[in-house]
């Protein structure tokens, strides 16, 4: 199959705020450096790493809500990095996002209905006697009642204020939606809810997700595969059920063991993550996990950036392999 979006090579960085804005030098923020992906129409891509990985960075950028400073996205076949305004529009018509915070993106004096119609009549310019009937359908979709429609953001319910969000995002009938921590800030029960609303959806509409965030337990029950961010970079992807189940990442594995529920049996143990989060200001040389890596070795502090070495579907950028036993005992 074809892929819906092809990350290559992408960067985004920016100047520290603060300093001297006219020093040629100024220190920067490399907040994504250097990732390459690919998302398949109608598959869920889960994005994970620690908060400061670069992971909503990456997801705008996509999206070009934040301007990149190297590597290309296409959509569709198309280039949409310093690509033509009518094919960032496209672009914009075919994706959407959700965030966090729902209230963040509604506006709290507007009703839902008319924050959906809003997007019907600019981005659909669906005909005004059609429009009612859409907010209501959508609502529908969501699991929202069609009386919801006149309800201020501020009369809902978390749960409901995301469906809200979502609903609002299927206005433009988006072949891509990027979904920001769309349910860390939501009750366990709610959260399996909207959870189950996204499988839905992606059923029913064919929708591809790049779904990002912490909680693994959930990215595992969602996605179709995963992506492991690690200081701008992903260090680790391929099928979800492989990542989890025999991850090669030593960061990977870390984040994969820390999982409440996890089945205890992994075929080898993992480390715990030790160490400082990181910091995209100073990102150490060579493997940029090295300063927390139980198995670094000399050639990974001084080294060049590990390559990425791919096994099938399967890609990982280590050194070592911890499948092979080569890794399985820490270096000191
Ligand atoms: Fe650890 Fe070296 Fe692999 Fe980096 S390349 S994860 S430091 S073993
Ligand atoms: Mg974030």
């Amino acid at each position: 199959p074809y892929p819906l979006l092809e990350v290559d090579d992408l960067k985004v960085s920016f100047p520290l705020s603060g300093g001297n804005p006219l020093r040629w030098n100024r220190p920067r923020v490399h907040a994504v450096n250097g990732v390459s992906l690919r998302i398949y129409p109608g598959e869920t891509l889960g994005l994970v790493g620690e908060s400061g990985s670069g992971k909503s960075t990456l997801g705008r950028a996509i999206l070009q809500l934040e301007k990149s400073s190297g590597g290309a996205v296409r959509f569709d076949g198309l280039q949409v990095t310093h690509g033509l305004t009518s094919d960032i529009q496209r672009l914009r018509r075919q994706t959407a996002m959700i965030f966090q915070d729902p209230l963040a993106s509604l506006n709290p004096r507007q009703t839902i209905g008319a924050a959906i119609a809003e997007v019907l009549r600019v981005h659909r310019k669906v005909p005004e006697t059609a429009v009612a009937a859409r907010v209501s359908e959508l609502l529908a979709l969501v699991g929202l009642a069609p009386e919801q429609a006149d309800s201020r953001p501020g009369a809902l319910s978390g749960g409901q204020c995301q469906r809200a969000g979502i609903a609002r995002a299927l206005a433009v009938e988006p072949r891509l939606m990027v979904a920001d921590e769309c349910v860390a800030a939501l009750d366990v029960s709610i959260q399996g809810q909207i959870i189950n609303l996204l499988m839905d959806l992606r059923e029913k509409m064919g929708l591809a997700i790049l779904f990002i965030a912490h909680d693994l337990a959930i990215v595992r029950r969602l996605c179709d595969r995963v992506a492991v961010m690690y200081l701008g970079r992903i260090v680790e992807e391929g099928p979800a059920e492989q990542v989890f189940s025999l991850p090669r990442h030593p960061y990977t594995a870390a984040l994969v063991a820390a999982i409440p529920d996890i089945d205890p049996d992994l075929p080898l143990p993992a480390e715990p993550l030790g160490g400082e989060p990181p910091s995209p200001i100073a990102i150490p040389a060579g493997c940029a996990f090295h300063p927390r890596c139980p198995y670094a070795r000399p050639s990974c502090r001084h080294g060049p950036t590990p390559e990425t070495r791919h096994f099938a579907d399967h890609a990982f950028a280590c050194v070592l392999d911890r499948n092979t036993g080569e890794a399985a005992v820490p270096f000191d």
